[in-house]
């Protein structure tokens, strides 16, 4: 069979060698005889997996001593409310920057809890910048923001500094960049975009933040408790946190975050690029908030759209349709596709251009 270029949104591409192993351990895990979804969660070969996953997130993003590092279900729409219900004081209020769908759900569900301050939108453009310059209110509970914002192809190249607690959900940009954990006091993320399949959410938790708001929190909601249990309170998602240790893996044996920023920037550049320079497409991102995961475009003459979709589906590439709310195309660079894959997309739009 042929290769398929996968620009996937999410869930999205994993690199193949974490497919090919993590399917023989759907059949035989660790020599046991056994498949790693029907051993116990508590048998000594997954509590291995569970504390390499998490000693790799610390490792590879140099998350320090006072953090804790788990991971639960319910994906980062489960984050959303997590984090109001344990950062938000009753009568408490909360800060958010409002740059797309997800940075807005987030904020939805912080409203059952509390005051939701929206300190800045760019809902007026389409959520195509990232709005900059705003003021935090110093008695909110934590600032919210959404590091990249996968939908509209935006990303936060510098994050604010504030003086309440820093909150972000960085979903479809965690592993692609070395990051300072030391700036937030909460970051979470669902798994399916650059750490493996969907099922698990990574969080990374400053150990003081537990029981700062005074409130009760039922336990599963309860990130202390999930730290306590070093997310072993129920069972945990363990094929989606099994294969994210292998993602984890091949990160580190390849070079790390720093070597994936490199592989991440020169994507990026070869597309932008290309959108930059060939006068049949657009970008819809502003420039200096382009996202190197998500690369948003609309082609400069629409009469074109069926000879394009024509030959990039020829070219094996998959999943570049933009999202509903934007049009055009978005073509998703996590970390597992290569150079190669964005060559392959960039000779298609070259030869679109010596076509028509
Ligand atoms: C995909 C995504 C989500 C949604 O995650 P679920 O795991 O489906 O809840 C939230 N935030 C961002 C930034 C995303 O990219």
């Amino acid at each position: 069979m042929s290769k398929v270029y996968n620009f996937s949104a999410g869930p999205c591409i994993l690199p193949q060698e974490v497919l090919k192993e993590a399917s023989e351990a759907v059949s035989n895990f660790d020599d046991l005889n056994l498949s790693l979804i029907e051993i116990s969660h508590r048998s000594k070969n997954f509590v291995a997996v569970m504390d390499e996953t998490v000693s790799l997130v610390k490792e590879l993003l140099n998350v320090p001593d006072n953090y804790d590092v788990v991971f639960l279900q319910g994906g980062a729409s489960l984050g959303f409310i997590i984090t109001a219900y344990n950062l938000m004081r009753e009568n408490g209020s909360a800060a958010y920057l409002n740059t797309g769908a997800w940075a807005n759900k987030a904020q939805k569900e912080a409203a059952h809890f509390g005051n939701v301050v929206e300190v800045a939108s760019s809902k007026d453009k389409n959520y195509s910048y990232i709005p900059k310059g705003y003021e935090v209110p110093s008695d909110a509970d934590y600032f919210h923001c959404t590091s990249n914002n996968t939908i509209y192809g935006t990303q936060i190249k510098e994050f604010p500094t504030v003086d309440v607690p820093l909150v972000c959900d960085m979903s479809s940009d965690i592993f692609s960049k070395p990051v300072d954990v030391s700036q937030f006091d909460l970051i979470y993320a669902g798994a399916q975009k650059n750490m493996g399949p969907a099922g698990s959410t990574l969080y990374i938790i400053k150990k003081d933040i537990y029981g700062r708001n005074g409130r009760s929190i039922p336990s599963y909601l309860n990130l202390k408790i999930h730290a306590d249990k070093d997310s072993m309170f129920n069972t945990p998602p363990v094929f989606p946190v099994y294969v994210s240790m292998l993602t984890l893996r091949w990160l580190k044996a390849n070079g790390g975050v720093e070597w994936i920023q490199e592989r991440n920037e020169a994507k990026a550049a070869l597309l932008y690029g290309e959108i930059d320079r060939n006068p049949l497409f657009n970008g819809v991102a502003a420039k200096e908030d382009r996202s190197n995961m998500n690369a948003t475009f609309v082609l400069a003459n629409e009469a074109h759209k069926e000879t394009f979709d024509q030959m990039w589906n020829d070219a094996n590439i998959s999943g570049i349709k933009g999202h509903r709310s934007v049009g055009g195309y978005r073509a998703s660079m996590y970390n597992a596709m290569d150079l190669e894959g964005v060559q392959a997309l960039v000779n298609v739009m070259k030869e679109l251009e010596n076509r028509v």
